[in-house]
């Protein structure tokens, strides 16, 4: 014998009712019985419908109007026409009887509880009745046995105990003497030593298969469901989750108390006891292999078994100084909560015994707050306790697995993994038998902590990384496509996912919760929303997924002001705009603060040098205990480009026009031209190794006329050059009749950085830089007379693109 039970997705719909026939037509024991739910969401429409009649409102008709549509199409795509007018007709004086119970809750506007558990058993009642003719029609020899008359409980409504010496006898008289050999139960409903409806609790179909399994001893129990098995988490929420093939009732049971919704927690219990397998399979891919559940689970290797997740969760803290000593106060608490039979999820306990917390449903709080106010009032009216603590929109998330108490760390990498993405934990708590440690945290962020979570100990360590994108100019558009080109190669060597979930221009937005694909970003952000930094921030932080970095390729201030509320969050940044780093420094200062105490990296590289490695060159430098005694510098890849390109036969706007084209200057090019730029390098590279400095201690003796220094945009700077270009020939043809280069230098030594013009003779370091490349001398304490140098390519949109990506890969390896 065996038992197999279907759960509400699985008979939703004619369709699918045709797959659970074949999977019962298909297996092979002498007799199979089979519980059945509600059609999917029924059970829920009929709660609804008992709710509105008990405040009166008469829309509970439309709503009995759909339970009675969905069964009866169901039965007319199910049922051959000569056979239909029983089943409708039946079907449809079940639902008059239904209507009229409806009728009576809503003329006196009330209703109990039994009358609850009455109005819902019709959906099982019924589906077991539908499943039970088709499976006849489909020539199994099958029959309807009603699970009231085998099931027995106490008179608990909404949740009964089932009375197992009853009940047992029941079925073992009954399946034993029946001839038939597809017998169908409905699951969920029972009925009390007097006869009153009783119902197991909501998902109970599992626990009367497994009631009905153990009664039988049947050789197994097979739950069909919706997902190919129990998975390492819920699937919903976890893309990368992955069934887990074999596991014990003891997990099992400990990851379905946590959440795992697959399994309704009592189901357990029963065949455990007998030692019947349970083997969760998939109606809609029955040959996926599932979940097994026996005694021992043969993956000695895996610690972390799966992760679960319960939410509605409230905290309800009981403290005071008339605690510690007294004994009995945390046995009366729990008395009160249990007379109330409010059930308590999680506790924990100060082992100062100056107070006691315990997770329990949200639904129970105000309740629980009522009661245990009202059980300590004495102590609370002498100050001895303060009145009860409650806490809500919280949410518990366990790690299980049967091995973990033979191994170290565990919970040591799992709330590092929850600290570095910002999950605030309110609550700890460890099974005494090391099979589960559970967090409470907040609602809000279930998602990422199971995301996170599931990573770490599940994901061959393949880390994602979800990028906010701003400004797809340039730089932008290079950037996208070289992770494009790089994402299989990042994948398979580093380990690293990338996920491009949002992208900005100055126009348009869009946000894709599984990542933008990177070949129709155009496409996708013309579809997107009207831009706007500050809803961008907002929805960045509402999606609140692990390892967020918001990559900034704009110039733009607005964007740059957005930084403290990203690192505010713990979402890291990564950026080629200069404003933020040489803005005021206390500003500077703010921003390095933030990304320490929120844990979230803030990555700069290209604001000096573009790709080259510059800035994490300094950082290592100053780390390992140098100093810096000197840094001369050419920073500016446009201005190298303009001098180099320069000469008696070019004009000098020309070239400025050409090195703006090609996408080597800011976009005001006046902003290099004007030592700006090279300015706020200076001003960085200063302030990485250690110096308070502010942009106006920095000298700059520009060679720009005060005329175009005085414009307001591009075209009357551009006029400006034309009008002064005999001073631009006169500084060439003075640097070549002393045999040298002119180049724009910037300085820092002993607290004073300078930048300005400069005419550098043959043989010095900077003389033969060539295109638009950059160099940096360092003079420190390792390095006083031989500089460290780094030169290369130091503008231009690919290597600006290939620095920001280093920059996010060293985010992921962090
Ligand atoms: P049924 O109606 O078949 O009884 P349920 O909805 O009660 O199905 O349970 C199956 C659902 O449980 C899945 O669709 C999934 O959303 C949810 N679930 C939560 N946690 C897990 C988990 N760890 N493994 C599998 N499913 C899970
Ligand atoms: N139909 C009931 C519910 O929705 C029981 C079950 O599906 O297991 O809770
Ligand atoms: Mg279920």
């Amino acid at each position: 014998m065996q038992v197999l039970k279907f759960g509400g997705t699985s008979v939703a719909n004619s369709q699918n009712i045709t797959l659970v026939k074949n999977i019962v037509a298909n297996s092979d024991s002498d007799k199979t019985i089979v519980v059945v739910s509600a059609l999917g969401g029924i059970t829920d429409t009929l709660l609804h419908a008992a709710h509105l009649a008990a405040k009166q409102d008469s829309a509970y008709k439309t709503v009995v109007k759909k339970i009675e549509s969905r069964h009866l199409e169901t039965i007319k795509s199910l049922i051959a026409i000569q056979a239909q007018s029983e089943v409708l007709s039946k079907t449809k004086s079940e639902l008059n009887t239904l209507e009229d119970l409806l009728e009576g809750a809503f003329l006196i506007g009330e209703i109990t509880a039994q009358l609850s558990d009455k109005i819902v058993s019709y959906g099982e009642m019924l589906a077991s009745y539908i499943i039970s003719v088709f499976f006849q029609q489909q020539q199994l020899d099958a029959v309807h046995v009603d699970s009231r008359e085998l099931i027995i409980t106490n008179e608990i409504n909404g949740k009964a105990t089932v009375n197992f010496d009853i009940t047992n006898t029941n079925c073992q008289t009954f399946f034993s003497n029946t001839a038939h050999k597809v017998i169908v139960a409905a699951g969920f409903i029972a009925s009390s030593e007097n006869g009153n409806p009783t119902t197991l609790g909501r998902g109970g179909s599992d626990y009367t298969a497994a009631i009905i399994a153990a009664a039988i001893n049947a050789e197994t129990l097979q739950i069909w469901t919706d997902v190919s098995g129990m998975y390492t988490a819920n699937p919903k929420l976890v893309k990368q989750a992955k069934a887990i093939p074999h596991i014990s009732y003891e997990e099992a049971m400990e990851l379905s108390h946590f959440g795992a919704k697959v399994l309704y927690p009592p189901t357990i219990q029963p065949v455990l006891a007998k030692g019947i397998s349970i083997l969760i399979k998939n109606t809609f891919n029955p040959e996926d292999a599932g979940t097994l559940i026996t005694k021992n689970q043969n993956d000695q290797g895996k610690t972390v078994r799966g992760i679960s997740h319960v939410e509605n969760i409230a905290l309800l803290s009981l403290e005071g100084p008339g605690m510690v000593g007294i004994p009995g106060i945390s046995k009366r608490f729990f008395e009160v909560l249990s007379q109330a039979e409010i059930s308590v999820v999680l506790i924990t306990q100060a082992s100062s015994e100056h107070s006691i917390c315990v997770g329990i449903s949200e639904d129970d709080i105000d309740k629980a707050v009522q009661i245990v106010n009202t059980a300590f009032e004495y102590e609370v009216d002498r100050g001895k306790i303060k009145p009860v603590i409650a806490e809500k929109n919280l949410a518990i998330i366990a790690l299980v697995g049967d091995n973990m108490k033979s191994h170290q760390g565990l919970s040591g990498k799992m709330f590092s993994t929850l600290g570095k993405n910002n999950v605030n934990i309110r609550v700890i708590a460890q099974g005494a038998s090391e099979r589960n440690i559970s967090a409470v945290i907040k609602k809000e962020d279930v998602k990422k902590a199971l995301n996170a979570l599931h990573e770490e100990f599940f994901e061959e360590n393949i880390k994602q990384l979800n990028l906010f994108v701003m400004g797809v100019g340039n730089v932008g558009a290079k950037f996208l496509n070289q992770v494009d080109q790089q994402k299989k190669y990042l994948n398979e060597n580093l380990k690293l996912n990338i996920r491009i979930i949002g992208l900005s221009n100055s126009k348009k937005m869009v946000f894709a919760e599984d990542g933008i694909p990177l070949k129709e970003w155009k496409a996708n952000l013309a579809t997107g929303e009207k831009a706007n930094s500050d809803r961008f921030f907002e929805k960045v932080n509402q999606l609140n997924y692990r390892n967020s970095i918001f990559v900034d390729n704009t110039a733009s201030a607005e964007v740059a002001a957005s930084y403290n509320s990203y690192l505010g969050n713990s979402i890291a940044v990564v950026t080629c705009n200069k404003i933020a780093c040489s803005s005021a420094y206390s500003n500077y200062q703010e921003l390095k603060n933030l990304a320490r105490t929120y844990n979230a990296p803030f990555l700069f590289e290209t604001n000096v040098g573009a790709g080259l490695p510059i800035i994490d060159t300094l950082k290592h430098l100053i780390a390992s205990g140098d100093k810096i005694l000197k840094i001369q510098a050419v920073l500016s890849g446009s201005l190298n480009f303009v001098f180099n390109n320069f000469n008696d036969e070019l004009s000098f706007h020309e070239v400025v026009k050409q090195a703006q084209e090609q996408g080597y200057t800011e976009p005001d090019p006046k902003i290099d031209l004007s030592g700006v730029d090279v300015m706020r390098k200076i001003l960085i590279l200063a302030r990485e190794s250690g110096n308070q400095l502010e942009i106006s201690d920095i000298e700059n003796k520009s060679f720009l006329p005060q005329e175009s220094l005085d414009t307001d945009n591009n075209d009357d700077f551009f006029s400006s050059l034309v009008k002064y270009e005999s001073d631009f020939q006169q500084l060439y043809s003075d640097a070549v009749a002393k045999s040298s280069k002119l180049k724009y230098v910037a300085q820092f030594e002993k607290g004073n950085a300078s930048v300005g013009l400069q005419e550098i003779p043959k043989g010095h370091d900077f003389y033969n830089l060539e295109g638009s490349d950059n160099i940096v001398l360092f003079y420190t304490e390792r390095y006083p007379d031989q500089p460290m140098i780094i030169k290369g390519a130091g503008a231009g949109a690919d290597v600006t693109a290939s620095g920001i990506f280093a920059d996010i890969i060293r985010i992921g390896n962090f």
